[in-house]
C-alpha cells in the first residue's frame, strides 16, 4: 500500500508537505505535490495527512 494524491482535486495547500516533508514533496519538474518513493509508509502519519487534507484527495492505493 502507498498513499497517492488525486491531482485533479489537490488545491496545492501544502498542508501535507509542511506536516510530513519526509513523505510528501514538490516535484520541481511538474510543480505538483507528490508522494515520495519510500520502502514503507507510516500508517499513522499518512492517516493524519488523509484526515487533514482539505480537498480529501489523498488515499491509500494497493501496490
Ligand atoms: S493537503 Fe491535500 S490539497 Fe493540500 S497539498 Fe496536500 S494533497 Fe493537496
Amino acid at each position: 500500500m502507498r498513499p497517492v494524491i488525486d491531482h485533479l482535486r489537490c488545491t496545492d495547500c501544502e498542508s501535507c508537505l509542511s506536516l510530513f516533508p519526509h513523505i510528501f514533496h514538490r516535484n520541481e519538474d511538474t510543480g505538483l505535490i507528490e508522494v515520495m518513493d519510500l520502502p514503507e509508509y507510516a500508517l499513522e502519519e499518512v492517516g493524519q495527512a488523509i484526515s487533514m487534507c482539505p480537498a480529501d484527495c489523498i488515499e491509500w492505493q494497493k501496490t
